[in-house]
């Protein structure tokens, strides 16, 4: 089973591409781990990728094909793979077929996994630290046991990071938003998306993911 899967920050694909990975037994294969092992290996490419990511710029599409597609040719994706965090880009999309085909395999299926904007900006927006001890919170997933009150320190002032802001995840998300458009209509119009409803438990969403699988 090849796969790609996709989704927002805070859909909770993370999680899927674990319970994917360990039910069926086939090798998750994200970017950042592909880069990691191209330089540890010292590959050409890897060396390549490591020369422009020392400089804190981004590696050209090139490079990264390259690493995917060398990544793609080991052996251990025999029976099947996870991609995650890849493509990108709607030429990354077109590439990947270019490759896929050149080693005669094909995609099955592209799992994406929606969650609403709304629902992503309360997941990702709702950290919050004590100003008092530094205690982290989250709104939903982790409150304070009395609202207003640290639960450490008893302090009742606390704040955001720019990061955990409203508007700068909504800006992230709208930057995601914009990048994956195009690519889940590329793969919409050749009839291989299948878009899940991830506003639920875990283990709901991952039998969705199972019944394509299967
Ligand atoms: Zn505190």
């Amino acid at each position: 089973m090849n796969l790609v899967l996709m989704g927002l920050p805070g859909a909770g694909k993370g999680t899927q591409a674990e319970r994917i990975v360990a039910e069926y037994k086939i090798p998750q294969i994200s970017t950042g781990d592909m880069f990691r092992a191209a330089i540890a290996k010292e590959t050409k490419l890897g060396l390549e990728a490591k020369t422009y990511m020392d400089k804190g710029e981004l590696v050209p599409d090139a490079v990264t094909n390259g690493i995917v597609k060398e990544r793609l040719a080991e052996p251990d994706t025999e029976n099947g793979f996870l991609l995650d965090g890849y493509p990108r880009t709607l030429d990354q999309a077109k590439e990947l077929d270019q490759m896929l085909t050149d080693l005669n395999k094909k995609i099955d299926a592209v799992i994406e996994i929606h969650v609403p904007e709304e629902t992503l900006v309360e997941r990702l927006a709702g950290r919050y630290i004590c100003r008092n001890c530094g205690a982290t919170y989250h709104k939903i997933f982790n409150p304070t046991k009395v609202e207003g009150t640290c639960d450490r320190c008893g302090g009742h002032e606390f704040y955001q990071r720019e990061d955990d802001k409203p508007e700068t995840v909504k800006n992230r998300l709208a930057v995601n938003i914009k990048s994956s458009e195009p690519i889940l209509s590329y793969y919409k119009d050749q009839g291989l998306l299948q878009s899940i409803d991830g506003d639920r438990e875990i283990d709901a969403v991952f039998n969705d993911v199972k019944k394509i699988i299967e």
